[in-house]
């Protein structure tokens, strides 16, 4: 393999940069600062979570390439970087002892590694020519907090960056009960790859078997088409099937106003469709008698989704929405 500089090695040195020396000899000189005993990763010794500090990304998680070609890539990078800082900025004074620059090594290794398991995705939406629209990524960045959250292939939030501000918010796309844990996606959605291929991508990228609902379910992305969510009609004439093509009907007007650009028409459509599904999904016994409830139910909030990420990238609808 060919060992090349990528952007995420390049935000490896920005960390260091925006640090800059003294506040790393500080950090040097108080090596409990990085390695507090008895403490909490990432917490400073009063306790405290700052997500002003180094110290949360200092700590966030990484783990140990299993390819020593691998670490070796990533131990000659960091000592090059290092070398590009003495030889090509101010960054070290002269007189700077040797001590300084092996923790700078030491510092940049440290983030070349962690960094491609805890950097999150800044995408907006681009309307192409055929009227479709594709998500494109445009930034990476670290953050101390929204770093920390989980993978799902149902993701429950979503990150959304503020465009007039120098915020990333977490907007969340189902209704959460207090103490549920918040779900983003590191790219694999049941929406849109088998099961097999997430758990593939997941593995090889993030090292973890994922055990979201949709990989240990097996659901279907077949399921989601709207071809394909249509209520049992053999299951007879009963209240609840009534029920449900009412729903159902909702779901495609709500799909329609997304197609027609009209996303607030869209949320206003599909609030009491999430209202009725959230409440359905603690009745397992009807979940279980109608199989096509939990594909409303995905339909449901993936239409949701699509809707408030297409307001999220309209500003204007974005600010009447929020603000
Ligand atoms: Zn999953």
């Amino acid at each position: 393999m060919e060992p090349s500089i990528t952007h995420k090695d390049i935000m490896a040195m920005r960390i260091i940069g925006i640090l800059g020396p003294a506040q790393l000899e500080l950090f040097m000189k108080q090596s409990e600062l990085l390695n507090p005993t008895g403490k909490t990763k990432g917490f400073d010794n009063n306790e405290i979570y700052s997500s002003t500090s180094y110290l949360p990304i200092y700590h966030l998680i990484s783990h140990n390439s299993k390819d020593p070609q691998e670490t070796l890539t990533q131990v000659l990078k960091s000592l090059l970087f290092t070398r590009l800082l003495k030889e090509s900025t101010d960054f070290f004074q002269q007189g700077t002892n040797q001590d300084l620059e092996d923790f700078v090594a030491s510092l940049i290794f440290k983030h070349i590694s962690n960094i491609k398991y805890n950097a999150i995705s800044i995408t907006h939406l681009k309307r192409t020519a055929a009227g479709t629209e594709l998500s494109l990524a445009y930034a990476t960045a670290l953050y101390p907090l929204l770093s920390l959250c989980n993978h799902s292939c149902d993701p429950n939030a979503v990150p959304v960056k503020k465009f007039k501000h120098l915020e990333t918010s977490l907007v969340t796309l189902k209704t959460l009960k207090a103490g549920d844990e918040l779900f983003i996606t590191y790219k694999p959605l049941f929406t849109h790859m088998k099961t097999s291929e997430r758990q593939e991508h997941l593995r090889i990228n993030y090292q973890f078997a994922c055990a979201c609902p949709p990989c240990l379910n097996n659901w279907s992305i077949k399921s989601i088409k709207q071809s394909d969510y249509s209520v049992e009609k053999g299951a007879g004439n009963t209240a609840q099937v009534k029920e449900l093509s009412k729903y159902e009907t909702l779901l495609h007007e709500s799909d329609d106003e997304i197609k027609r650009g009209n996303y607030l028409k869209a949320i206003k459509i599909l609030k009491p469709c999430l209202q009725h599904f959230t409440q359905k999904l603690n009745n397992q016994d009807e979940m279980n008698y109608f199989p096509s409830l939990n594909s409303l139910t995905q339909v449901s909030f993936e239409l949701y989704k699509r809707a408030l990420l297409r307001i999220i990238y309209k500003a204007q609808d974005f600010h009447s929405l929020y603000l």
